[in-house]
């Protein structure tokens, strides 16, 4: 893979894949998700559907870029709502 580059100082120090922790107060933390409901009507059952968000940040100006790990199932969640 090519070195990736900040889009906005150009820098190279790239840091990918990390994880953005929200924290409690007893110190227990959770990544945070982003969260498709392919039925967001219903009472129980909104069959939600989540993902895990992971940061790209520049070391040098500190640029964040923001990713889920698994956009393909997220999407899926998401074209069923569409079409219902
Ligand atoms: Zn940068």
């Amino acid at each position: 893979m090519a070195a990736m580059k900040c889009g906005r100082c150009g820098s190279e120090k790239i840091m990918t894949d990390l994880r953005i922790r929200d924290r409690y107060d007893a110190g227990v933390g959770q990544d945070l998700e982003v969260e498709v409901q392919a039925n967001p009507d219903a009472l129980i059952f909104k069959q939600a559907h989540r993902e895990a968000l992971r940061a790209t940040v520049c070391g040098e100006c500190g640029n964040v870029g923001l990713s889920v790990e698994n956009p393909q199932a997220l999407w899926k969640i998401y074209i069923q709502e569409e079409n219902s």
